[in-house]
């Protein structure tokens, strides 16, 4: 234990300053996509067995949505342009602006240096579960996802269902790629239906069992056109462990509406970041 200096709790009581307010921040029309979602019409449908992976394509302007449909089960989802997978889910920068958890209203940004909107959510049913006492909250942007590698550094073995195995298999049966060029390509990712937070007294990473019930659904708005990825976690509703087939698991619903010509109106697909990548030479 270090020595405390004498103005330790002085320095303690400075209160915090947020990192990157958001009140510039470009502002998503929800109401347009809210009312060209009502004219919106289904398009496709996956269903993502227990402890798989699929992936899903959704053009820009098209609506997603995510539904537990037999039990409570969370699922691991990355997101990349459809175009160039390189460009895909930033977790870290999306946590940074919006916080620990998202919900309506909240983005999913790219990595650098394209940092520009995939998707935005339009509908949380869950949006009513707000922080609990314990700090947890649901849909997070803390964890990574569950990994044989972690895993097998735990508690040794090797566990092939966890979400980036499924990532991974779903990513390369979709497009083709070798195994190991398509696991480089898997990210960290949005869990969604996860209740998940830190405790106050260590800082761990907690995970508790997922509120979700089946008919509960997050719905997104892609501004890209977007190759999805979803695992459901080995871990079911999360509420003891994943990296095992011990967890009841059920599958998660993914369906696709596409709105009626013109209902967006003047909107238009974001472009890449505008910063010029000089870095000062
Ligand atoms: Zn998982």
């Amino acid at each position: 234990m270090t020595q405390a200096p004498p103005d330790a709790e002085a320095r303690r009581a400075i209160s915090p300053v947020i990192c990157y307010p958001t009140d510039t921040l470009p502002v998503p029309d929800l109401g347009l996509y809210r009312s060209a979602r009502a004219t919106a019409g289904k398009v496709g449908e996956v269903l993502v067995p227990p402890r798989e992976g699929r992936c899903f394509e959704v053009k820009a302007g098209q609506f997603f949505r995510i539904s537990s449909v037999e039990g409570p089960q969370v699922g691991d989802l990355n997101l990349h342009n459809l175009h160039d997978l390189k460009e895909r889910f930033f977790s870290g920068k999306t946590r940074a602006l919006h916080g620990t958890h998202v919900t309506t209203g909240e983005r999913l940004w790219s990595n650098l240096p394209y940092l520009r909107p995939m998707a935005t959510i339009i509908e949380d049913t869950l949006g009513w579960y707000g922080i609990d006492p314990y700090g947890g909250s649901v849909h997070d942007v803390i964890g990574t996802r569950c990994d044989p590698y972690t895993g097998n550094l735990l508690a040794g073995g090797h566990y092939h269902h966890c979400c980036h195995s499924n990532l991974t298999r779903s990513l390369a049966s979709h497009t083709g790629l070798p195994l190991g060029e398509a696991e480089m390509l898997v990210h960290d990712v949005l869990n969604v239906f996860m209740c998940t937070g830190f405790t106050r007294d260590t800082g761990q990473y907690f995970m508790k069992a997922s509120p979700v019930r089946p008919g509960d659904f997050l719905e997104f708005f892609a501004e890209i056109d977007l190759l999805g990825n979803l695992s459901a976690c080995p871990g079911g509703d999360c509420s003891s462990e994943h990296s095992s087939d011990t967890a009841a698991c059920h599958p998660l619903l993914v369906e696709i509406f596409s709105p009626v010509q013109g209902a967006l109106g003047g909107w238009s697909s974001p472009p890449v970041n505008a910063y010029d990548r000089s870095h000062g030479r």
